[in-house]
């Protein structure tokens, strides 16, 4: 797996401030998760983050219920663009960015994604890389499930439909996965004991 990075764990993850809107309490956990990046995953910059390099909108354009005004955002467009600038100048993503997630979808994905910006990667093998980081994201969700407010049913729900999601990453790529078991990848344990792991906050 760590073979499509050439920089794993670059960056310890040992911290995500993740913040739910107080409109939207408990977790909303009635869309599935697809390939769609959610609408209402925003990485805000922190007040006085070392950011200008990075692609920015308005967070509250993204981020509602937050009470937001001139706060800056990543731009959703630039995922990719993050993961590669937070590594070329050894930016920790924990000191630039808080992230607002009111779904469980949207959380899923924010922990995705927050996989890449530790964990560099050419990406040349777009479902091999993605697939370490949905581990990565799944394994976070469950240390962490009391505080987020997941049960056993919502993991295994997310775990199934994330396995859902990798076979067709597989398949559009034309390659074969590492397994012919996907859903029994996800629902196992994480493989290895290599996972950063933040504790949320
Ligand atoms: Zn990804």
């Amino acid at each position: 797996m760590e073979s499509v990075f050439d920089a794993w764990a670059w960056c310890a993850s040992d911290q995500l401030e993740w913040r739910s809107p107080a409109t939207s309490r408990p977790l909303d956990k009635s869309t599935m998760i697809d390939a769609q990046n959610p609408g209402d995953l925003v990485f805000v910059f922190k007040e006085g983050a070392d950011s200008t390099f990075l692609p920015r909108e308005l967070a509250s354009f993204h981020a509602k219920g937050y009470g937001l005004e001139e706060e800056w955002a990543l731009a959703p467009y630039a995922i990719d663009d993050a993961t590669d600038l937070l590594y070329e100048r050894r930016v920790r993503p924990g000191d630039v960015f808080w992230l607002a997630a009111p779904s469980l979808r949207a959380l899923v994905w924010g922990l995705h994604d927050w996989a890449h910006f530790h964990n560099h990667g050419p990406f040349d093998e777009p479902a091999l890389t993605e697939l370490a980081c949905d581990l990565v994201a799944l394994e976070w969700l469950r240390i962490n499930r009391e505080l987020v407010g997941v049960d056993d049913a919502d993991l295994k729900r997310v775990a199934h439909e994330l396995a859902a999601l990798s076979r067709f990453r597989f398949e559009a790529e034309g390659k074969r996965a590492p397994t012919d078991d996907l859903d029994g990848l996800f629902a196992a344990p994480y493989p290895e004991d290599t996972s950063p792991r933040p504790p949320a906050s």
